[in-house]
């Protein structure tokens, strides 16, 4: 029994959540996996409900499930006083410390490439951005007015375990090949310490290549041939980046799922917003939040080895890849016709 949360978050949130959580539902039934789900309050409704856009009832919740999907959420709707910044407060507090985002092209959607297929691990709790790294006071301070500094940081664990991930990733595919992005010759002891426990976690995984590109040379080769890369697994910036410029590879926002994992939980989260401009209108495309339900499955099935959750993403998987190939059902971000419930209905009667 897996214990999965739904968070519907903000503006389009609440109408693609349900969408992910309606194939979720139908990928269970088809292979009788057994879930129990709860509904809790963030963002706006946190605010309405609770009084807060991050309730304490939603933290201490979380706390007691396996894992979750959860909306965009639209920081624009808020009162002052109430904190906007949602996503890095829930990543600390849950220890979510890898971010994974896969980059796939689908041949009849239009995108810069074709035939790729790459999941890139980023760092979420170390590195550059001090909502990120700082428990009190920030990463940066400006001691006057000529001179600003930023602060980075890398522990042995923190990239130990970002890259472990990678590799687990790695051996479930067929390439099995992890490209550990850094530029360890200018930053010798921050990228030097990343690239290093790369290294001696890849040991740990003779079944698996580990291959290393400089942060700069890997942008360029991921516009030119986006073909070459599997797995790829880098630091919280350069990941930051280089997501974005994967997502744009193959088709943009819409074609963006997301998983940010912890040592025990999971959280299902799309790239992009809550996209307030086409809110309510049944025209969001459900692709990034169904695929990100789909890659909850997947990594709880892995990690509770539980192999009906690993068969139901990989239905889902399957229905999804159907749907965009017959191409009858899709919004009109993906060139179709559909509405938001269509598309996801379409998916779940695949299955
Ligand atoms: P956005 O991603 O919401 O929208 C950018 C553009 O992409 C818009 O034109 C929108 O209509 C379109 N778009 C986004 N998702 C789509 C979908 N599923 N289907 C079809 N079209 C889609 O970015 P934004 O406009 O910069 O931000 C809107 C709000 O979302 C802001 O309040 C921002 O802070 C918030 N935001 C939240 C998250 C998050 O919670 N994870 C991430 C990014 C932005």
């Amino acid at each position: 029994m897996l214990k999965i949360g739904v968070l519907l978050g903000d503006d389009i949130g609440l109408e693609v959540v349900p969408e992910a959580v309606k194939v979720m539902k139908a990928s269970a039934a088809k292979t009788g996996l057994a879930i129990e789900w709860s509904e809790h309050a963030i963002g706006r409704s946190g605010h309405e409900l609770h009084g807060h856009t991050m309730p304490e009832v939603t933290v201490k919740a979380l706390e007691k499930i396996d894992g979750w999907v959860c909306g965009p959420i639209g920081h624009g709707a808020y009162p002052r006083n109430d904190p906007t910044w949602i996503m890095p407060p829930l990543r600390k507090r849950f220890d979510l410390f890898a971010s994974i985002k896969p980059v796939k092209s689908y041949p009849n959607i239009e995108s810069v490439h074709k035939d790729v297929d790459i999941v890139f691990l980023r760092e979420v709790t170390e590195g550059m951005q001090s909502s990120d790294t700082v428990l009190a006071g920030s990463g940066e301070f400006r001691p006057n007015d000529s001179i600003s500094i930023g602060t980075r940081v890398v522990t042995r664990v923190g990239a130990n375990r970002v890259a472990r991930e990678a590799f687990e990733i790695a051996r479930t595919r067929s390439r099995k090949t992890v490209t550990s992005v850094h530029k360890e010759p200018v930053y010798r002891l921050v990228c030097g310490m990343f690239a290093e426990e790369c290294r001696k976690v890849a040991k740990e995984y003779p079944d698996c290549k580990l291959q290393e590109v400089l942060v700069d040379g890997f942008a360029m080769k991921l516009v030119m041939k986006p073909q070459q890369y599997d797995v790829v697994v880098t630091t919280n910036q350069f990941g930051d980046i280089l997501t974005d410029e994967g997502a744009g590879v193959v088709g943009g926002l819409g074609l963006a799922p997301g998983l940010c994992v912890g040592e025990r939980q999971a959280m299902g989260q799309a790239t992009h917003g809550s996209a307030p401009d086409i809110a309510g209108r049944n025209i969001a495309n459900p692709y990034a939040l169904i695929m990100s339900g789909q890659m909850l499955l997947e990594w709880l099935g892995r990690k509770r080895g539980e192999p009906k959750a690993v068969e139901a993403a990989r239905l889902i998987e399957q229905a999804v890849d159907k749907v965009i190939a017959e191409a009858k059902h899709l919004t009109g971000d993906l060139g179709g016709k559909a509405g938001t419930t269509q598309m996801g209905d379409a998916i779940a009667a695949a299955i």
